[in-house]
């Protein structure tokens, strides 16, 4: 994998997203994450601007009405609840980062090579019809149904934000074709992602949660991918991997209450990177979510690009450590998911 084949979709405009002063998803994360683009074109790296994404995207998992009102914030100020604001530009930044998300799929799609869109606002807690936890549009499920909409017969959403993604969860709830695994920090904000929520109807098996206690560290993360979510992924069998990159699982985050360190991010990308190159063609697409931490979240972002761009290793070594957290979360996960997939665990 030459590092002219990864692309990194970015864009100066998502510092215009503003928030109210002390908010933690500020503009400032999209300073570093220009910077962190300034770098990787400076060394070789390929970037692109992303385009803005188009309704009919944003209509595949949105309701029409949420859209009118997420619309018709454009050019002012509102707060859409306790933690979600919009400023003038926010709609169109919010566009920008959906349409850089999708821009990542179809990288990843048309060349089999990954492609990461460093965007903000985040979108993973974003539903159907509700705007949440600073997030405007659901990013990655709206790439996701692209894929769908690309021919794909499935996608895996994998999400190793501290918080669990609702949104996407919710979004794809009853849809076999999307599998969503999160990882995260549970009982902790927005409250769902029990290990029992694992879908319904057709899509029961296709939603994937592993609660962890707060200090949850790289051993644990890196114990349930191994042991749960890497063996449900290659059970599935998904077309893409999309990643849903929050780096508010770091140690030095102010909100999260996990323990991950920079180098145990990384291996757990590695090994998503891995599997999408032996396993879906090469086809991973990254989007951000959180990460609160400047320092912490640009050393993530650096990361996950040497990640992308590396070749994929044949093995990874696990990560030695402690593993209580992970030992108590993989009983509940495993008994609520054995019914679906019955070689894991
Ligand atoms: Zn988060």
């Amino acid at each position: 994998m030459a590092k002219t084949d990864v692309l990194l979709i970015s864009s100066p405009r998502f510092v215009d997203h503003r928030t109210p002063g002390g908010h933690p998803e500020r503009p400032a994360r999209a300073e570093v994450m220009a910077r962190v683009s300034e770098r990787w074109t400076a060394g070789g790296g390929r970037t692109a601007a992303p385009e803005p994404v188009v309704d009919e995207a944003l209509a595949r998992v949105h309701d029409a009405r949420y859209l009118e009102a997420i619309a018709a914030t454009a050019g002012r100020r509102a707060q859409l609840d306790p933690d979600t604001y919009t400023s003038p530009d926010s709609v169109a930044v919010a566009r920008l980062a959906a349409g850089a998300t999708v821009g990542a799929v179809d990288h990843a799609l048309d060349h089999g090579a990954p492609g990461l869109a460093f965007v903000r606002p985040p979108g993973h807690h974003a539903e159907r019809a509700r705007a949440m936890g600073f997030c405007l549009y659901n990013n990655a499920a709206v790439a996701a149904a692209h894929a769908l909409a690309r021919g794909l017969d499935r996608v895996a959403v994998v999400d190793y934000d501290v918080h669990h993604g609702n949104g996407i969860q919710w979004i794809f709830y009853d849809d076999p074709r999307v599998l969503y695994v999160s990882t995260h920090q549970y009982p902790f904000y927005p409250g769902t992602g029990a290990a029992d929520d694992v879908g319904r109807g057709d899509g029961a098996g296709t939603t994937v949660n592993v609660p962890l206690a707060a200090g949850a560290g790289d051993a644990d993360l890196d114990r349930v991918f191994r042991e749960v979510v890497m063996p449900i992924l290659g059970a599935y069998a998904p077309d893409a991997v999309i990643l849903s990159a929050g780096f508010d699982a770091h140690a030095a985050d102010p909100l999260g209450g996990m323990r991950l360190s920079t180098e145990g991010y990384a291996v757990l990308t590695r090994r998503l990177r891995a599997f999408a190159a032996e396993r879906c063609s090469g086809r991973l697409a990254v989007t951000t979510e959180g990460g609160y931490d400047l320092q912490a979240l640009e050393d993530c972002l650096e990361s996950a690009l040497e990640v992308c761009a590396a070749d994929p290793p044949s093995s990874i070594p696990a990560v030695a450590g402690p593993t209580a957290i992970a030992a108590a979360a993989l009983e509940s996960v495993i008994r609520a998911q054995s019914p679906y997939w019955p070689g894991v665990g």
